[in-house]
């Protein structure tokens, strides 16, 4: 029988990297498992939040997996001795070597106040599907003239742009339905992702709508009431009449029970192979995994997916697996047809994934309405290769 590969986590990085595994080596046994019957995909969520966009564009499901075995259900426990998951109905499946894309979980330990019950008024939004659509009914049945916080945690996060290409676009819908509402962001960091042209288009869209408070002005928030919707910071407390508390977060909760996360939450790994620094035989890709100096994105996932599925194929014919160039691109939206991004190229160097200086760069700060406008339809070309190359 062909050694079995099995993923877990149907999400960008464990739907790529179980698609590339038969396009590498047609021989393989793949099992892919993911706990829900469809996926919900992040990028461009922000777009449903200020209602740009419909949520069922953004859905996706399991049909289009030829020669992969789909198996929906939960992972509950991996016996890394026997080679073996455990699933929640009691099922087992056995690997030869394991994959685990399970993505993040927020940190209902780390922000006081914030827990499950919490999120269901202070609505996080960051993983996309029932907590979009409850924030944007938030935004929606807000009245003109309120006040909405969004509250960035601390590096390193899931999508460092995420939280100011959501200011941005809720600042539109704002702007275009509640012009008398404002927005203030209250950041556990002095700098963000792209910042520069954040705030120049901010000025430029939305001048006055959007506060930003850094975590040397007292932004990082310590506490929060949902009962009374209020935010408590270094300084002073914010009572909002919509919240967005974008808390800490950590690799999705397997990675920790499996063994392969360490103190920080995330799970150290090999950055040729994405195999575990903690448990051999279990590969780490995707949000979970340290990635070095690659941000947390679709992008990254599903390139981390290609090379681990490379460096597997390789491993399981007992070949030397080849070091892997890595890119990431990441595009924000700060309006419709107003697009920005940042670039990036990543190899091994040290034990870690190292950006390889001037291969990168962003987007001019001064450009054209044109450039602009390009960058937005990109945006939306890469979200249908992206969607198209993990999905099927
Ligand atoms: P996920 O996509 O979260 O997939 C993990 C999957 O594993 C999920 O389907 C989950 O159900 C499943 N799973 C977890 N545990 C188990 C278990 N025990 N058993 C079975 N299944 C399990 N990235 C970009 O590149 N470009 C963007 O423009 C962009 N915009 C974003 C905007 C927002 C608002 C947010 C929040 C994120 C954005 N991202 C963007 C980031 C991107 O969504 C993530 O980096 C990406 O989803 C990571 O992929 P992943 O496969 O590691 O995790």
């Amino acid at each position: 029988t062909p050694p079995r590969v099995v993923v877990v986590g149907g999400g960008f990085a464990g739907a790529s990297c179980a698609r590339a595994l038969r396009l590498i080596d047609r021989d393989l046994a793949v099992t892919l498992i993911e706990q829900n019957t469809n996926y919900i995909a992040c990028p461009f969520s922000n777009a449903v939040l200020a209602g740009l966009r419909n949520i069922e564009a953004q859905s996706f499901g399991y049909g289009g997996f030829d020669g992969i075995e789909i198996v929906q259900g939960r992972v509950a426990a991996v016996d890394a001795e026997q080679h073996r998951v455990l699933l929640d109905d009691g099922s087992t499946i056995d690997y030869a070597r394991l994959v685990l894309a399970p993505g993040i979980d927020p940190r209902f330990d780390a922000l006081p106040g914030y827990d499950a019950t919490a999120a269901e008024i202070m609505p996080h939004a960051w993983k996309a599907g029932p907590q979009t659509l409850l924030l944007r009914d938030q935004l929606r049945a807000m009245e003109d003239g309120g006040v909405v916080v969004i509250s960035a945690p601390a590096n390193p996060f899931r999508c460092p742009p995420g939280p100011y290409e959501r200011a941005s676009l809720i600042a539109h819908y704002l702007k275009t339905n509640k012009p008398r509402s404002k927005l203030i962001i209250l950041d556990a960091k002095d700098g963000f992702s792209k910042q520069r042209l954040f705030e120049a288009a901010w000025r430029e869209l939305y001048p006055g709508l959007i506060e930003w408070v850094p975590l040397s002005s007292g932004g990082r928030v310590t506490e929060v009431d949902p009962a009374t919707r209020t935010l408590v910071t270094e300084f002073d407390s914010y009572r909002a009449d919509v919240a967005n508390v974008i808390p800490p977060q950590h690799a999705g909760r397997i990675a920790k029970s499996a063994g392969v996360a360490d103190q920080t939450g995330w799970c150290p790994v090999d950055p040729v192979t994405f195999e575990s620094r903690l448990r051999p035989g279990i590969h780490v890709i995707g949000d979970a995994a340290i990635g070095g100096a690659m941000p947390k994105s679709a992008f990254s996932a599903n390139a981390q997916a290609k090379a681990c599925a490379a460096a597997l194929a390789a491993l399981l014919r007992e070949r030397e697996p080849t070091p892997p160039k890595l890119i990431n691109t990441c595009y924000s939206l700060v309006a419709p047809g107003y697009g920005i991004s940042i670039a990036g190229v990543y190899q091994p160097r040290d034990g870690l994934l190292a950006e390889i200086e001037g291969a990168g760069g962003t987007s001019p700060l001064d450009a054209a309405a044109e450039v602009r406008e390009l960058e937005a339809a990109y945006a939306e070309d890469w979200f249908r290769t992206i969607t198209s190359e993990a999905f099927g």
